[in-house]
């Protein structure tokens, strides 16, 4: 089972891009010229040769409306395959290893038939078809699937940032910038955790965590750094306040309105702040490919 993760040129609305691809899941080649340089321009795309690091192209495919983009920020394994059925007759597929719960189906058919997915279960699928018309009895479909493998070892903050994607296919903007928020202080509460185990008692610590999350960032990181956050990441810590934290507090307080540009916005803040404190959890975001 090969690791991937999907990425978008930044560079997607010029010219060059027109009617071209956008985001592609980065081969295990390029994997191993970026290592852990997830920061270097390593990544060259392969629409308009523009060079940029890992971290660029995760943001800009998780900032991406497009559902087949979003949907390995949902899940975090696909698996795909092709299979030859008889048309009328049930045909029942098996993924390689059970998922945690049924995944997502996608068909394309390759050829005249209709066909759609039947029950779908954690350890496998039924395709249920019927005569397209043009009389072809036998033939190819292709499927993919996505779904979780391994949640247990997901930790919450990421579950969240599922969660908010899930909101943001069903364009629930709102839903979708409260997960946003709510992973982002998961994960700071996590990050200060382990890294003031150390240094201060669980009481103190515990204290810290409770309080507002704009001193949560200053105090925290002062004692684990000498400098509030807002001054190690001036323009993430900036972007992050005004575009997720000021805009959840007025949609949870007054109601607001969520409109699709500002989710956009609130995605590429939350990402560029967590991946500047902590460039591991880029791990996080990869998803297992397997092709059957
Ligand atoms: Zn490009």
């Amino acid at each position: 089972m090969n690791k991937a993760w999907f990425v978008v040129c930044p560079r997607w609305k010029s010219r060059d891009h027109v009617n071209k691809p956008h985001g592609w899941a980065l081969p295990q080649k390029s994997l191993l010229t970026v290592e852990n340089r997830y920061f270097d321009p390593l990544i060259k795309c392969i629409v308009c040769g523009y060079e940029f690091s890992l971290q660029q192209g995760l943001k800009e495919a998780f900032a991406s409306d497009n559902p087949f983009v979003a949907r390995p920020f949902q899940y975090n394994a696909e698996e795909s395959g092709e299979v030859e059925i008889t048309v009328g007759q049930l045909k029942i597929v098996k993924f390689s290893k059970p998922f945690e719960n049924a995944p997502v189906v996608y068909l394309t058919p390759q050829f005249p038939v209709r066909a759609v997915p039947g029950y779908i279960t954690n350890t496998h699928f039924s395709i249920l078809s019927c005569d397209g018309g043009k009389g072809v009895k036998k033939g190819k479909i292709s499927w993919v699937v996505y779904g979780n493998r391994d949640y247990d070892k997901v930790p919450l903050w990421r579950r969240l940032i599922s969660n908010a994607k899930r909101h943001q296919l069903e364009k629930d903007y709102r839903a979708e910038i409260i997960e946003l928020e709510s992973a982002f202080e998961v994960f700071i509460s996590d990050f200060l955790r382990n890294h003031l185990t150390s240094k201060l008692r669980e009481g103190t610590i515990n204290w810290l965590l409770r309080r507002s999350i704009e001193e949560v960032l200053r105090i925290g990181f002062i004692e684990i750094a000498g400098k509030p956050l807002s001054e190690i990441y001036p323009e993430a810590y900036r972007e992050w306040k005004k575009r997720v934290k000021e805009l959840r507090d007025s949609v949870v307080h007054r109601g607001a309105f969520v409109n699709r540009e500002q989710a956009q916005r609130a995605r590429k803040a939350v990402f560029e702040l967590m991946t500047k404190i902590d460039p591991k959890i880029i791990d996080h975001f990869a998803f297992q490919v397997n092709k059957i």
